[in-house]
């Protein structure tokens, strides 16, 4: 976490949870395709939530893609085949309702556990120096990382310590998108763009979480 602090461009705990994202889907890709266990989930779950199911289209990898698709497409054909038998009538419950299941995304499931670990290491060390240090000079957390923080303590010094790192840090961001909005006018077209030349771009991701953050 400490080296997350010390390298990454966006808030680090989306960082770290971008990577995990990011290897469990290789992961899942290059050694799972086949598992009986996770091929079962993923019927369960009606397969990948929609931001999983087109992380897996980045990777390109067109076998591995339709061998776990090729459940899912079988499955739906199969629902649909099963509404129009007679037994089906009797059913209250409209298509849309019936097709909905309660089983979440098997890469939500595994992030989320993830995101527990984090939080959960946040807090342990909040206290080490080296640890606070790192904190100190990271972009900090985003938004709604720093909400689960807090809201995960009720330490009310360590409140005041994290809001004030933070009231500094999205300070300092405001200062930057100001900066970027003031040379958008003609006046100051001319003067060379500067850090805050993409502070747009990082404005969104420190309120929303990163794109593949959980
Ligand atoms: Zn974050
Ligand atoms: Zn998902």
């Amino acid at each position: 976490m400490i080296e997350a602090f010390r390298t990454a461009r966006t808030c680090p705990l989306c960082f770290l949870e971008e990577r995990d994202a990011h290897r469990y889907m290789e992961n899942l890709l290059y050694e799972k395709v086949n598992s009986v266990a996770l091929r079962g989930k993923l019927i369960r779950s009606r397969g990948f939530c929609r931001r999983h199911a087109h992380m897996l289209l980045e990777f390109g990898n067109g076998l591995g893609t339709a061998i776990l698709y090729r459940d899912q497409v079988r499955a739906f054909l199969d629902f649909l085949k099963d509404r129009t038998k007679p037994t089906a009538r009797i059913t209250k419950r409209t298509i849309p309702e019936s097709w909905s299941h309660d089983s979440l995304c098997p890469a939500c499931t595994a992030l989320a556990r993830m995101r527990q670990v984090y939080l959960n290491t946040f807090l342990e060390w909040i206290n080490d120096d080296n640890f606070r240090a790192a904190l100190e000079q990271s972009n900090g957390l985003c938004v709604p990382h720093l909400l689960l923080i807090l809201r995960k303590t009720r330490d009310p010094s360590l409140h005041k310590y994290l809001i004030a790192e933070h009231i500094e840090k999205y300070s300092a961001l405001l200062k930057e998108l100001n900066e970027y909005i003031r040379k958008t006018d003609y006046r100051y077209k001319h003067e060379k763009r500067g850090r805050e030349k993409d502070a747009w771009k990082r404005a969104v991701n420190l309120l929303a979480g990163a794109e593949n953050s959980l």
